[in-house]
Parts: structure tokens; sequence; C-alpha cells
């Protein structure tokens, strides 16, 4: 989703660009524009507004109206609504696959952009004045030759080891398990997230009037939940969810992922330059790690174009790298630790602290201005955004 994100945005420069990935993107198991849903933030509607996609994915978008937050078992609830805020919603639900065909067709349009697909990156091999990346294409070993490679191949990057980028990792001991059902009652465009001893558990609208279910589990549980009858399953979620909703039927296909924090020390190396996961894998506590991924691909997009501009003819030296890991490193830092403080404070089962987050999240509901820096969450903590997220194209220029 990142990578491609960023290729369509460079697209208008005069770069020659390569994307080497694993999957058609129209496979069932294409892993990064598979059956999951992405909350979008205003942030990366802005964005997507700026490079003309959010036309055409609008239709495809669920509004979020307003955010509830509970613990099961406690009083402390909060809500916040885009109303309250003066926003026009609280961000978006889209569908990935619809977000990967969007980007798909578009970059196939594109004369700069080689799709290099399937084909499996083996090896990255830096030299003083380029990088080379072997992979394995149509049966045989290829390599392509680059002043630049950016790495947006997920949290398990190889291309970050290869490059020996040190990482931090946390495993949570958490699994998501994603589906979908349909409510009794209409979800009226309110997503909820509900904190429970087993772990968070977040219903967001759908555009069908269905809802999407992200159900944490721990991973020893994980295979038997997976397998559990349709009419168990949905028993367990309404127990964890309750009955705001009414009675939750029609379940829908069941996807799980692992979770768990994946930091990379540096965001570049020698003519290496990370996004997205491959930078930072997040906990989806708070559905950022997309928002987060699109905004390192808003920044590198603006800095490589500002580079070609000022007649750089290498865009993978160190100066170039620099002021992208720079300009990068606030954001990236306060999501890492915001998503991070978030899952530990409410897997904690110490007493002092359930008391302290109950009590807080009653002050959340009634305090403004920490509702007001929830919505700081939506645009990112850098305090220069890039151009696209300004409602800009890469060159300053307003949107036509
Ligand atoms: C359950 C869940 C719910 C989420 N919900 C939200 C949300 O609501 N909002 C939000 O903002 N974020 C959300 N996220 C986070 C979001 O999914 C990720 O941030 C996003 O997928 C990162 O995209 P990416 O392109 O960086 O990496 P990935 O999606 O991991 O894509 C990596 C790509 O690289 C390819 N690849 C990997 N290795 C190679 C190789 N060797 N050669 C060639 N290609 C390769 C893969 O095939 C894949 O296409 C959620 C995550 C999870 C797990």
């Amino acid at each position: 989703m990142v990578g491609a994100s960023l290729a369509y945005m460079l697209s208008s420069t005069d770069l020659t660009i390569a994307i080497i990935e694993s999957y058609p993107v129209e496979s069932d198991e294409q892993p990064s524009f598979d059956a999951r849903t992405t909350a979008l933030s205003n942030g990366s509607r802005q964005i997507l507004t700026a490079l003309g996609l959010w036309d055409d994915l609008a239709a495809q978008a669920t509004l979020i109206r307003s955010i509830h937050v509970s613990e099961s078992g406690r009083f402390g609830r909060a809500s916040i609504s885009a109303e309250e805020l003066a926003l026009p919603a609280m961000g978006y639900v889209v569908a990935n696959r619809a977000i990967g065909r969007e980007l798909w067709r578009r970059l196939r349009l594109s004369p700069r952009v080689h799709l290099i697909s399937p084909a499996q990156v083996s090896s990255l091999q830096t030299q003083p004045d380029c990088a080379r990346l072997t992979m394995s294409h149509e049966g045989c070993d290829r390599v392509v030759q680059a002043k630049l490679v950016v790495a947006a191949d997920g949290a398990n990057s190889l291309i970050r080891s290869q490059a020996g980028v040190a990482l931090n990792r946390h495993d949570y001991e958490q699994t998501a398990i994603v589906t979908s059902v349909s409510p009794g009652v209409f979800h009226a465009h309110v997503a909820y997230e509900r904190f429970t001893a087993e772990g968070p558990l977040a219903v967001l609208p759908q555009a069908d009037g269905r809802c999407v279910v992200i159900l944490t589990v721990t991973p020893a549980v994980a295979k038997q939940v997976m397998n559990l009858p349709e009419k168990e399953f949905l028993a367990l979620v309404q127990d964890r969810f309750g009955w705001r909703l009414g009675e939750f039927t029609g379940l829908g296909r069941r996807d799980a992922y692992a979770l768990a924090l994946t930091a990379a020390k540096q965001s570049t190396g020698p003519r290496l330059a990370l996004i997205g996961s491959a930078a930072q894998g997040l906990h989806p506590i708070a559905g950022q790690g997309f928002n987060l991924g699109l905004r390192d691909a808003a920044t590198l997009a603006e800095v490589l174009s500002d580079a070609l501009s000022d007649q750089h003819s290498d865009l993978g030296v160190e100066s170039v790298l620099n002021h992208y890991a720079q300009w990068r490193q606030a954001d990236r830092r306060a999501l890492i630790s915001f998503t991070d403080g978030l899952v530990r404070l409410f897997k904690s089962a110490l007493a002092p602290v359930r008391f302290g987050r109950t009590l807080g999240l009653l002050a959340f509901d009634v305090s403004l201005s920490a509702k007001s820096a929830l919505a700081g969450l939506s645009r990112g903590f850098s305090t220069v955004q890039p151009r696209l997220a300004r409602g800009l194209d890469l060159r300053g220029q307003p949107k036509s």
C-alpha cells in the first residue's frame, strides 16, 4: 500500500521508477491489498485528494462520524464526534483492495513506472555509486541497479535486514482476527474501540451497513478461535462487545495477524530509504500504520522532487536521505510511543493503572483539549506537513 502510493506520487516527476512486488495485485494472496479495511485519517484523505485519488475512492469509503471508546466491566467511556471538533469526519473506512485496484490501475498507465510483478527480491548490494537488487522474476535471477532503493517491503523487510539497519522489536503476544458482521442495529457511522481483559476489540462501520470486526486474542487460543463454528465465534464477539449494535449475524471471512512493534533504529541506510511498515510496524489499536506510512511516502516524494528541481543528479546521497530521516523523526517517534503506550496501558491488570485509565477515559470525555490533541493524530506530529498533506502538489502548486 505504501510503496505503490510513493510510486504514484513520484510518477509525475522525471524519475524512472521500478516497483518490485512478490504478488500480482489481483491475487487473493496479496498481503497488503488484502481483505482488510483501513481507517484513513483526515490527513490521509487530504493526501489522496491532492493526488487526485480520493474522488475515485470516496464512493467506496464509509465516513466515521464519531469514535466511542470503552472498557469492559468499567464505568469509564469516551466519545468523540467530528461535529465537536468541527471536522467533516473522524476518518473514513476503505477496503484495502479498493485502494490497491485504484493505485495499480493508475500505475499501469504511467510511462515512467515499471511494474515488475510477480518478482521476489532476494538480496541487496550497495556500492559507492549505486545499489543493486537481485530478484527472481519469471524463473530467472535478475538484477536491477538504481541510485536509490526504497524499502516498502513490510514489517519483516528483507531489504532492511540486508542493509544491516538495526530494529527494535517487541512481540505483543496478541493476534488480531479480522472479519465482518451484520449488526442488528444500524452502525450510524460510529467506530467502537472496546478494551477487554483479553485484548482490544474494534468495530468499524462499513459501506454496506455491515461492520468490520478486529478481535484481539492471545496466540495460544488464536487457532482455536479462528476455527470456531460461526455461531460460537459470533457469541464470543457479542460477549466482548455487548449489545449496543443489537445482535451480530452473517459472519464474514476470518484472517489472522500476529501483532508486534517493529521499529527500525534509522529510517535510512546507504542508498536506502525505509517507508511504511519497513520503517515502523505498529499495533493496529489506533489504526495509524498506513496513515503514518502515507506521510512517510508524501515526505520522501517531496524531498526527492525538490532534490531533482535543485539539479541533484544523484538522489541516493547522504544529504538527500538525511533530510528525509530528520523530517520524519518527530512523527515516527510520537506515533510509535503513542500506540505502544496505549497497548501497554490497556494490557495492565494492576489496580492503580486500571483506576487511572477509567479516570482518564472519563476526563477525556469532558475535556475538549484532550480531544483536540487526539485530532492532531489525524495530521501527524511533524511541525511542517509535506505539501501533499496541505492539499498542494509535489511542487507546491494548488491542485487544479
Ligand atoms: C489487523 C490490522 C488492521 C489495520 N488497520 C489499519 C487502519 O485501520 N489504519 C491504518 O492506517 N493502518 C492499519 N493497519 C496497518 C496497515 O495495514 C499497515 O501499516 C500497512 O499495510 C503497511 O503497508 P506497507 O505497504 O508498508 O507494508 P505491507 O502492507 O506489509 O506491504 C509490503 C509489500 O511488500 C511485498 N514484499 C515483501 N517482501 C518482498 C520481497 N522480498 N520482494 C518483493 N516484494 C516483497 C509484499 O508482497 C507486500 O505487497 C492495520 C494493520 C493490521 C495488521
